[in-house]
């Protein structure tokens, strides 16, 4: 019976393979390698931590997928939530002035899980359109208030912001902020990568490439917004130094600039706290969510707005023209509560809080062991560490040796998906990012796979 079912099985999957090179254009994957070889892995079953794929192996999920399934695969009291909202009213529009139950409860759950008066709520389908709503509603704002001009908007270098136009140029990673040569003139990047020199000191080094000094160049009457990840996530886990948020909100303060806060990936608890700036106490005006506001079980997002913006919108008579189809979709938005519900009812957010410790152990651990592994990094389930042929020197592995591509293929090969980041010269991070549900001896076990695929690379490459 086994050895029929694996014929079947391997029937479908060349067949699924051979429909998936000619029919399906893949994100950010090489388009020439997929129509070649096909896709890499056809997940079949996913539980908890692990993913299944068509031959049977199982995999652990490192990275929660793209950092969205914060509460693991299979969790059958989310599918259950959006089947019962699927079979009362599956879908149902917010424009117009319609409402329904679970999108007018999400946005209050929200409003009283944000700091400050972060009280108002526009939902979107993903983070891209969130962020290019907070863009849009911020320049919108600027105009309510007689400044037509406040309309560029001040991105970081290795922010990832999303792929829709203005998202993809905010984001300071070249290969997407490039990509077809899609525009928004009104997004300035900032070369200087999260440096101090926001705390006003400029003779730093890299003054010129900051946000101050784009603002000083610009005129604040430029200038609608700034927009930064907590800890930036896609640019390959960068922590900010400490005080460097609460000193980018004072800037935009002293300015009258809005600060966007792309809660993307940190929101609802992946850093160890239920947002990303809850660590520095730092209130954005706008705040962008996604990913872990449903697991990944559906797609959803939204702005959070504090109640100055709201204000000024509720005072302008007229419609606001902006909005998706899914926005405040009612499916999506009861798995998004019964999301919280379970983070909250479960003590997750804590859980993450003390499994970073436990992973941060672990990485220091391989530091120690490897001369090649430095820089780790870890709040809560988020963490990075950096590759490097010699990192007291600071000299990079070349790039022939793939560095980081290689640790993270002996990483699959052991069962275990993490992810690599090497967009620019020099550049070898591992992330790993693994759900919040990952018992003790699970996550010992991806350190210790971590270990062995560190081990194998430096077999290979430190001779
Ligand atoms: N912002 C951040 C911080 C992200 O990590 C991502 C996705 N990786 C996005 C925005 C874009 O979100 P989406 O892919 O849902 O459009």
């Amino acid at each position: 019976n086994q050895t029929i079912m694996n014929e079947k099985n391997e029937s479908l999957a060349i067949e699924l393979s051979s429909l998936d090179r000619r029919h399906l254009l893949h994100p950010s994957t090489n388009p020439k390698l997929q129509a070649e070889t096909g896709p890499k892995l056809i997940f079949t079953g996913a539980e908890g931590i692990y993913l299944h794929d068509m031959s049977g192996q199982k995999y652990i999920d490192g990275v929660s997928m793209l950092w969205n399934v914060n509460l693991g695969h299979g969790n059958k009291e989310l599918a259950k939530a959006a089947y019962d909202q699927m079979v009362n009213v599956a879908y149902a529009s917010s424009f117009y002035g319609y409402a329904n139950e679970p999108t007018v409860r999400l946005a209050e759950k929200i409003a009283s899980l944000t700091p400050g008066d972060l009280n108002t709520v526009f939902f979107t389908s993903g983070g891209s359109e969130s962020n290019d709503t907070a863009f849009k509603l911020s320049r919108f704002y600027w105009q309510l208030q007689g400044y037509t001009e406040k309309r560029t908007i001040i991105s970081l270098k290795r922010g990832y912001h999303g792929v829709t136009v203005s998202a993809q140029r905010a984001t300071g990673i070249e290969v997407y902020r490039e990509f077809s040569g899609s525009t928004d003139p009104d997004i300035v990047n900032a070369k200087a990568h999260l440096t101090e020199c926001e705390l006003g000191d400029r003779s730093h080094p890299e003054y010129e490439g900051c946000i101050r000094s784009i603002i000083e160049k610009l005129g604040k009457d430029k200038i609608a917004a700034v927009i930064v990840e907590p800890i930036q996530g896609a640019g390959g886990v960068h922590i900010p130094p400490e005080g460097y948020l609460q000193a980018v909100r004072k800037l935009c303060d002293e300015f009258n600039i809005h600060l966007i806060a792309d809660e993307v990936i940190c929101g609802f608890g992946r850093t160890g706290k239920m947002f990303g700036v809850d660590h520095w106490d730092v209130v954005p005006d706008f705040m962008s969510i996604a990913k872990g506001i449903t697991s990944g079980y559906i797609q959803l997002g939204g702005v959070v707005m504090r109640e100055k913006i709201r204000d000024a919108f509720t005072s302008y008579d007229g419609m606001l023209a902006h909005g998706f189809t899914y926005s405040g979709h009612p499916a999506a938005c009861a798995v998004g509560l019964k999301n919280i519900e379970i983070l909250e009812r479960d003590g997750l957010i804590e859980k993450a809080r003390k499994l970073g410790e436990q992973l941060e152990k672990g990485l220091l651990y391989l530091e120690d062991k490897y001369e090649f592994v430095s820089g780790s990094r870890v709040k809560g389930l988020l963490a990075g560490f950096d590759l490097m042929k010699d990192s007291d020197k600071n000299i990079p592995f070349e790039e022939s040796v793939k560095a980081s591509v290689s640790v993270v293929d002996e990483a699959y090969q052991r069962g275990l998906l993490i992810r690599p980041f090497d967009f620019e010269p020099g550049m070898n991070i591992v992330a790993i990012a693994p759900p919040f549900i990952t018992a003790d001896n699970e996550l010992e076990r991806i350190i210790n796979i971590v270990d062995d695929s560190l081990a194998a690379f430096s077999r290979k490459f430190m001779k």
